[in-house]
């Protein structure tokens, strides 16, 4: 089970965009990364093509590594996650939780 989800809030903890919070976007478990809304924006330069009519720059959301990030609990901010196993009649599910304050995420 993947710790993040698409649309997450989540804080960055590290580089140039730390301390920003954002929505994830995408989620890319074969590379670990994470694509966080107006996180580590990248500035492209696009050329003009039959299609596009004007060439210029564009923002693009890049990909961040999973580890640096960090979900984001409305009560404690950025927490560390954990797991718990909550039964209801038969049915066993696995749910997310704040480590801090232990409420589901
Ligand atoms: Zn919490």
């Amino acid at each position: 089970m993947a710790k993040l989800r698409k649309g997450d809030e989540v804080e960055v903890l590290s580089g140039k965009d730390r301390t920003k919070r954002g929505t994830i976007m995408k989620v890319l478990p074969k590379e670990n990364k994470v694509i966080v809304e107006g996180v580590n924006v990248a500035k492209k330069h696009q050329r003009q093509t039959q299609a596009r009519v004007r060439g210029g720059i564009i923002d693009k959301d890049m990909p961040l590594p999973v580890a640096s990030v960090a979900l984001v609990c409305p009560k404690d901010g950025a927490v560390r996650v954990g797991y718990e196993y909550r039964t209801e009649g038969d049915r066993r599910s696995k749910v997310r939780i704040c480590r801090t304050c232990g409420r589901e995420l």
